[in-house]
């Protein structure tokens, strides 16, 4: 199980194999390992195995690797795309599924997500499945019934979900990348939401899956962001390139 909190940095598109190596010399140096928590890497894919290398020469068990999508077959015709299997052997320790980006700008559906969260499962790998409203979406009071339609699509193929490591982010669309941030309430109760939804699926063990908060965190808001109620952890995007911001947020 996944110590918390747990602090996930999406690279999205930034920082290729060079830069990568640059920021984890700097990051290994600077950030020493902590017992009480998970830091979380996805890089862009090409940057991964160079990153877990690095890591490994260092003796350093405490960072995890993560790719930030996956193709839901094992191998194939798929041009650009990338399986399970693949990003296990290149050091993935866990695969981001659903996220906004993917879902709004790629056009990913949750019947597409519960594949590539099967496929995590397949190769026994957890999943971080991202879930999140558009601001008109929560202006028409519809966030419960998206969030709540992504979480349950998201996880339906996954067999034996009772017992399956996985992590749910809650990310409104709105915030990502815009400077906006859901408060510490109002991202509370959708938290509070989803852990009751997980409850009905999966019962007491609803308590163990760690829900992430991301959209627009920085160093100023993720320590009260964290000490909000059911809020496990952070997903961060632009705060998490330049590793002394980083080391700051998973610090917090
Ligand atoms: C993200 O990419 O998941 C994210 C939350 O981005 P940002 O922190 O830049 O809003």
């Amino acid at each position: 199980m996944l110590k918390r909190p747990v602090l996930a940095a999406n690279w999205k598109m930034h920082l290729g194999p060079v830069a990568a190596g640059e920021f984890m010399r700097s990051f290994l140096e600077r950030y020493k390992p902590r017992p009480d928590r998970t830091v979380i890497f996805f890089p862009p894919a090409v940057s991964l195995a160079s990153m877990t290398a690095m890591v490994r020469a260092a003796g350093r068990t405490d960072v995890l690797f993560g790719v930030q999508n996956i193709h839901w077959a094992e191998k194939g015709a798929f041009t650009g795309e990338t399986s399970a299997e693949m990003a296990k052997e290149a050091g993935a320790g866990i695969i981001l599924v659903g996220h906004s980006e993917r879902r709004h700008v790629f056009g990913e559906t949750d019947a597409q997500c519960a594949k590539k969260c099967l496929a995590a499962a397949r190769v026994g790998l957890p999943f971080l499945l991202c879930v999140g409203e558009k601001m008109a979406q929560r202006e028409a009071g519809e966030t419960a019934a998206v969030v709540t339609r992504q979480l349950r699509e998201g996880v339906a193929q996954v067999p034996n979900l009772i017992s399956a490591e996985f992590l749910i982010a809650y990310e409104p669309v709105w915030a990502i990348g815009t400077g906006l941030t859901a408060t510490p309430v109002d991202a509370s109760a959708i938290h509070t939401l989803l852990r009751s939804e997980l409850g009905a699926m999966i019962g007491t063990r609803a308590a163990e899956i760690p829900i992430l908060y991301g959209g627009s965190v920085g160093p100023g808001n993720a320590a009260t962001l964290l000490a909000a109620n059911e809020i496990d952890g952070l997903l961060v995007g632009g705060s998490s390139l330049d590793v002394t911001t980083w080391i700051k947020i998973a610090e917090s």
